[in-house]
């Protein structure tokens, strides 16, 4: 039986709370003297232990107090004020649908966690068989894919044909919350290693095939119900449908910014005689919306997952700006989760 492991990778650092630094830290800051770390809010307090060591090596360090969603939202603007030279961006894997610039420079180091997946793979590949499937795809948070080889060890000795493929920036198996192309080929379900329903729930929605979550903090596996989210965004799509007014939200996030797509979907509402005013945040807020005044329907062009995890978000329904064509046609008839992916109408 599989107890121990050979992880994926070499290169690791600092630990903080389970988690090891995915990148050598006196290497990825060599010849920079003032840097900004950045971390998602549940590794605030990696970053701070990250810049505690750079202030050990001499360099200026600044913590970002920002939220950082994903590869998409790296924090230019801030380096910028605070003069760094290096954004030193822990927890995700890359950049997400933006082009690097030339300056400052960008490190992204993921935060893998030193725990194996197996005991929560195990429960995953029981409760497959239940189920009857037998053909599965892997798919991981960046957190995990150091375990990716004996995550289908396990899979395999428990009786499963296992296969993964490459994902974002080419990493194999790695899914991210807006893009599940790592899931792929013939397959029964997916089983997802990752925190919480977030990205089982995206396999879900992209796939359209049963999505099992294997969560290796608490070592249990279930599949993910995509029903309710589907009924709740077909309810706010059929109100778009008949919506007048419309407010189109563009996010200045290096990876959420869309504003061809934005501008794309007002163009096809006015020609189709609706009201359309468009609004740039940073950050896209309840209060923030609320304070620009009534709209019958929202459409939203940044992260695509906003108007399925947290449609409260927004005053009204809400759509996704790649699924403009169904509120101009009226017919949804068409309409499939993935749909939900779409960055153009
Ligand atoms: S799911 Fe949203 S927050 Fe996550 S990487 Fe994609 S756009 Fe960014």
């Amino acid at each position: 039986m599989l107890e121990t492991c050979e992880l994926d990778g070499e290169g690791l650092g600092v630990e903080w709370h389970g988690y090891v630094l995915g990148v050598d830290l006196e290497e990825a800051v060599k010849g920079h003297k003032r840097v900004l770390v950045q971390a998602p809010d549940g590794l605030k307090g990696f970053a701070l232990k990250v810049a505690e060591e750079l202030g050990g090596m001499g360099v200026d360090a600044f913590v970002s107090g920002s939220h950082a969603w994903g590869g998409c939202d790296v924090a230019f603007g801030e380096a910028e004020r605070v003069g760094a030279t290096l954004i030193l961006h822990i927890g995700h894997h890359g950049p997400v649908r933006f082009k690097m610039p030339d300056t400052p420079t960008v490190v992204f180091a993921p935060a893998y966690l030193n725990r194996s997946p197996a005991e929560a793979l195990r429960s995953a590949a029981r409760l497959a068989s239940e189920r009857g499937y037998r053909r599965v795809v892997l798919g991981m948070t960046v957190q995990h894919v150091r375990y990716l080889h004996h995550a289908v060890a396990v899979l395999e000795e428990e009786g499963l044909e296992a296969a993964h493929f490459p994902g974002p920036l080419g990493i194999e198996g790695l899914v991210i919350g807006c893009d599940y192309s790592s899931l792929r080929g013939g397959f029964d379900a997916a089983i997802i290693v990752a925190a919480g329903r977030f990205h089982p729930l995206g396999a879900a929605l992209w796939t359209g095939k049963p999505a099992i979550a294997a969560d290796p903090y608490a070592g249990s596996a279930w599949e993910v119900d995509a029903k309710p989210y589907i009924s709740r965004h077909l309810y706010s799509l059929s109100k778009a449908v008949d919506a007048e007014s419309f407010l189109v939200v563009v996010s200045t996030k290096p990876g959420q910014e869309n504003l061809r797509g934005a501008e794309k979907a007002a163009a096809m509402l006015r020609e189709a005689g609706k009201k359309v005013e468009i609004a740039v945040f940073d950050e896209v807020s309840r209060e923030a919306l609320v304070n620009l005044g009534g709209f019958d329907a929202y459409i939203n062009s940044a992260c695509p997952r906003l108007v399925v995890d947290d449609p409260h978000l927004f005053p009204g329904p809400a759509v996704n700006v790649g699924e403009t064509r169904f509120l101009t046609s009226g017919n949804v008839e068409e309409w499939r989760p993935r749909d939900l992916f779409r960055l153009y109408p």
